[in-house]
């Protein structure tokens, strides 16, 4: 015996209401890309408030792993299809029951759609109970709280079996709240922060500030890799990979080193927003968290925020440390931002940077230099790498350490 296919329960999604027809089709469609890749005979088929993923003799366990890094998904379990007949189901029930081999306690809830069928509801409960009773060991029924409820629908065509449920990712179908761009660096926070807007339905693109030689081909590299961990959850992401040489580097020379700091900030915005707009994005997303550094005071971020009026979507700003770190642990993105290479911010860093900046004195600093040219060029020398999930990582890089 084999489970056929996987059930796929949307518990958030169902309050949308209107918007619900738009969900399921992202939803599926999501799916859809994250299978079929990997797992070419898979089919997703929609039915009434759920969907089901077909599996065509693909290993079970693997696909439930892929399909459980798709957002929007509240549950899922697997289910087998058998012939509407007593003993088929009495196996199918007591092989789906033994998915989980922790499980101590069950009980039994049959549907019978199909009023057809010979036995009832509850003489079918007890049926399918006794069997499993009688052979498991150290098992017990529990019709108030058990371990596992498997349910048996007897339909027109044929009986499913589902047991155990499995957790879905959560939040909303990645595309189903727009897009927004990403200021990733290479450090901890920002892939938590993306991680965190496409869970709320929201596409991303990247943007990587790279100031070579100063920051090396492995920083960004690093930025790729962070990238395509993201891009699990949502298939693929362009990363758009700015020059930054020229500016941090005029910055570093013509502004006061207590205030560098914020207008390279104030740069990034800049250069952040024309790049958004030319995409037809509207929003950026940052990892800033309050507090955490000397430039994320709300100081800084009311004078970094002045040069946009897009929305900056902050996720991680009423976030400990400790949280952040977990979930990068998670979604695998710990191991790469903890890598040692450097970034941009780190090397012009200045030994002492306003935590108290303001709007007019940054306005004052800027207003004695011209950083069109710099800007423009940064702008224009950006580069678009797009990145997808299943692509191996490759190393180009010879090993340094
Ligand atoms: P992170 O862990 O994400 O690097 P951080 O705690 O080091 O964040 P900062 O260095 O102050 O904080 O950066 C704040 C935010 O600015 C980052 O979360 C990121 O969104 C953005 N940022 C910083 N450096 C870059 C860069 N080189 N390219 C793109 N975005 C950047
Ligand atoms: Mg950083």
């Amino acid at each position: 015996m084999n489970f056929d296919s996987i059930l796929i329960r949307y518990g958030e999604m169902a309050i949308k209401g209107k918007n619900r027809k738009y969900f399921e089709r992202k939803l599926q469609d999501n799916l859809i890309k994250k299978l079929s890749q990997q797992f070419k005979h898979t089919r997703v088929r929609k039915q009434r408030d759920r969907m089901y993923v077909l599996l065509n003799g693909e290993d079970p366990h693997k696909v439930m792993q892929e399909c459980q890094k798709v957002f929007g998904i509240h549950t899922l379990s697997f289910a087998v299809k058998v012939e509407k007949e007593e003993q088929a189901i009495k196996d199918a029930a007591l092989y789906a029951f033994q998915d989980d081999p922790e499980a101590g306690t069950f009980k039994v809830s049959s549907r019978r759609a199909d009023k057809s069928f010979p036995i009832g509801s509850q003489d079918l409960n007890y049926r399918v109970g006794g069997h499993i009773l009688a052979h498991t060991e150290g098992v017990t029924v529990d019709v108030h709280q058990p371990d596992v409820e498997i349910k048996i629908e007897v339909r027109n065509d044929a009986a499913y079996i589902t047991a155990q449920d499995y957790p879905g990712a959560g939040g909303f179908p990645v595309g189903t709240s727009g897009q927004s761009l990403l200021l990733l660096s290479g450090g901890i926070d920002s892939p938590v922060a993306g991680y965190l807007m496409m869970k709320r339905g929201v596409q991303l693109e990247a943007i990587h500030f790279h100031s070579p030689p100063f920051t090396s081909e492995r920083a960004k590299q690093k930025v790729f890799d962070l990238t395509r961990e993201l891009a699990k959850y949502g298939h693929r992401i362009n990363v758009h990979v700015v020059p930054f040489t020229e500016l941090q580097q005029k910055i570093h020379q013509q502004i006061p080193e207590g205030y560098s700091m914020t207008v390279m900030r104030r740069m990034m915005m800049r250069i952040s927003e024309k790049i958004a707009e030319a995409r037809g994005i509207l929003s950026m997303t940052t990892g800033e968290s309050l507090g955490q550094v000397a430039s994320q005071t709300m100081e800084s971020m009311n004078t970094i925020n002045e040069v946009t009026n897009f929305p900056i979507l902050r996720p991680l700003a009423a976030m400990d440390k400790l949280d952040i770190i977990d979930i990068s642990k998670k979604i695998n993105t710990y191991t790469i931002s903890t890598l040692p290479y450097e970034d941009c911010c780190t090397i012009f860093v200045p030994k002492a940077p306003k935590t108290k900046p303001t709007r007019t004195n940054a306005n004052y600093y800027e207003s004695n230099v011209d950083f069109t040219e710099e800007i423009n060029h940064a702008v224009n020398g950006t580069q678009i790498v797009e990145i997808k999930a299943d692509e191996k990582v490759e190393n180009e890089f010879e090993d340094l350490f």
